[in-house]
């Protein structure tokens, strides 16, 4: 082919790409536009996952009728004349491109009104040209519909994820955005349900409530951080941070914000992790919805199209000050009450920690455990160890090469002990066997769940009074999913209220498992993660929930208990390994001792 310019339809349909990734992109640039209009009120509906309809509607500034066609032109915009304005950009959009990206790739109606006009316009496009134009009356404002994105790029389509992921990003986004201007109402619909909706009352806590429910809010600590000076710049930051014992499996719940821009930081989400140092435990991550202000010509929002990445001019200062005041506010609200257990991430990682300001207990073990003998679904008591389901990154380190691996069952063993509240030890025919409590009780509650199933299904037991759980919005389209998927594995949750879940049943070998905080691990492994198929997840799902039943590291376990716990592992097809493939014991042979004292 020999060298051409490209039609101008397709360099825009190319340059669309780059702003235009999804629906949920889609509804970014239509609310940031509504909220760089001034909007008080943003109402969002979406269709289909957004492929098939997004309407944003706002009581913003409207745009004048003689420029309606021209804010569907790219790089026409209102917001930047002259080069030197790109040194201090205040408003969300700047760059004169959404509105011609999306139209490149969509079927768009607009409407709008600006104070002044007595009547507003109506305009619909096709791929980026104007086809019909109208006065119309109209409220203050724009309404801007997207329909059938991407209708004219079948290459774009394939690479959409399901509707349900298409609406799980719209709900992250909206609801950032909702924290980030909590005087501006926003309601969001998916398919004429109001899944998502604020106040605008102007109060951060408000919102925060809607999100997370009663039960996570009222935890939140308020971050007030003075403006400091940081070497010249006057670096502010406010928001909300979880106390300790308010723990994720992922990093998606520390939110960033710079002068009101919702960014992607991986530094500085560091720094929010890093104040905590000490005080989660491993794998798991705090929550956190932070507002950082500055002035303008310190950050660059010019540095993707999306305007989701900014560069700071000094990002020493702004980590150390964020940092600073996520620590502040955790120490003033002491004492906290670190980690019971010993396992946590400050053991493993050894850095220097904030450890002696903060009233820290570790090592609190709970006391023997006075259940039954042969009952082995202890309540636990201890937080360790809830990581995110995780195949293991290494071999663990060879103490003893392993004699017996694979498929083999084991022998009859007799219980000599247990030490450091997390270990077994057994003698068998052949020498010692050392048994990580918390791996082989997850292999015995995982062949007992799937051997359930395979027969008549698993045995449920309902709840007396069911147990109300209450989601985000994203997280409740996903448990939404998978409602299905848990009730064949004797999970009876039913949808109450707006992201809110009654669970009525549960396993009946995770029976003693407090109910919410069952569905929340499972509910948090299936956020990390494409989700598996079918067959897949249920055993991700069983996995999940062994782990979170098992008797953990750190339990006193009774002679009685250890005995009953023994016996079950002998009686499991595959004792070896734990459901992640984890080992659940290590084999000491009599040659083996043998051999280390020098006998042989
Ligand atoms: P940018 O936001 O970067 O300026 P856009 O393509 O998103 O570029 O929008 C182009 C222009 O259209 C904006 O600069 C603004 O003047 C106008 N505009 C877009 N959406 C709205 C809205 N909801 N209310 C008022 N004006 C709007
Ligand atoms: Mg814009």
């Amino acid at each position: 082919m020999a060298i051409h310019i490209l039609s101008e339809q397709l360099a825009s349909q190319i340059a669309a790409g780059e702003v235009v990734e999804r629906p949920s992109s889609v509804v970014k640039e239509l609310v940031e536009n509504a909220l760089d209009a001034g909007a008080r009120a943003i109402n969002i509906d979406v269709r289909g996952g957004g492929r098939e309809r997004i309407q944003v509607a706002d009581d913003g500034s409207g745009i004048p009728a003689a420029e309606i066609e021209l804010a569907f032109r790219r790089h026409a915009t209102s917001k930047l004349e002259r080069v030197e304005d790109l040194n201090a950009i205040r408003t969300l959009g700047f760059r004169g491109e959404a509105l011609a990206a999306i139209a490149a790739v969509s079927q768009v109606t607009i409407v709008s009104r600006t104070a002044g006009a007595a009547a507003g316009v109506r305009l619909a496009l096709e791929a980026g040209e104007p086809t019909t134009r109208e006065p119309v009356g109209a409220p203050q404002g724009a309404v801007i519909a997207v329909e059938n994105l991407f209708y004219n790029v079948p290459a774009r389509l394939k690479f959409l994820k399901t509707v349900n992921t298409e609406k799980r990003l719209i709900d992250d986004f909206v609801t950032r955005y909702a924290l980030a201007y909590p005087h501006v109402r926003f309601r969001l619909t998916h398919d004429n349900r109001i899944t998502f909706q604020t106040t605008g009352s102007g109060s951060v806590a408000d919102v925060l409530l809607t999100i997370y429910g009663p039960e996570t809010a009222r935890q939140l600590l308020e971050v007030n951080a003075e403006s400091v000076e940081q070497e010249e710049a006057q670096i502010a930051v406010s928001g909300f941070v979880g106390p300790p014992s308010l723990h994720w499996a992922n990093r998606s719940h520390v939110t960033l914000f710079v002068n009101g821009r919702w960014i992607k930081d991986t530094s500085l989400t560091y720094a929010v992790i890093q104040a905590y140092h000490t005080l989660l435990p491993a794998n798991r991550y705090p929550l956190g919805i932070l507002f950082i202000h500055l002035p303008p010509e310190q950050v660059d929002v010019n540095v993707h199209p999306t305007k989701a990445e900014v560069r700071f001019r000094q990002p020493n200062a702004i980590f150390g000050a964020l940092q600073r005041a996520v620590r502040q506010t955790l120490v003033d609200h002491t004492p906290i009450r670190g980690v019971t257990g010993w396992q946590s991430s400050a053991e493993e990682s050894g850095g220097a920690g904030w450890s002696g300001e903060l009233d820290r207990q570790a090592f609190t073990r709970r006391p023997e455990s006075a259940q039954g003998a042969l009952d082995l679904t202890w309540t636990s008591a201890t937080d360790i160890d809830l990581g995110p389901e995780e195949e293991p990154t290494a071999a663990p380190p060879p103490l003893a090469p392993p004699t017996t691996l694979g498929g083999e069952r084991l022998p009859i063993m007799r219980v000599v002990g247990q030490i450091g509240a997390a270990y077994i030890i057994t003698e068998g025919p052949d020498g010692m066997y050392l048994i990580d409590q918390h791996a082989a009780h997850e292999r015995i509650l995982y062949e007992q769940f799937m051997a359930q199933r395979a027969d008549d299904g698993v045995a449920a037991q309902q709840l007396m009074a069911g147990t109300a759980v209450h989601l985000t919005p994203s997280q409740a389209s996903l448990l939404e999913e998978h409602l299905n998927a848990l009730a064949g594995l004797g999970f009876a949750i039913e949808p109450f209220g707006p992201n809110a879940f009654m669970v009525r049943a549960i396993p009946t070998l995770v029976a003693k498992l407090d109910p919410s905080r069952a569905l929340m691990a499972v509910v948090e492994d299936l956020e990390s993660g494409e989700t598996p198929l079918a067959r897949e997840l249920e055993q991700k799902i069983v996995r999940r929930v062994c782990k979170t039943a098992a008797v953990k590291a750190g339990q006193s376990l009774s002679m009685a208990e250890m005995e009953a716990l023994v016996q079950q592992l002998e009686a499991c097809q595959n004792p070896h390994t734990c459901p992640h493939g984890r080992p659940t014991l290590i084999h000491l042979s009599v040659a083996q001792l043998a051999r280390q004292f020098g006998r042989i």
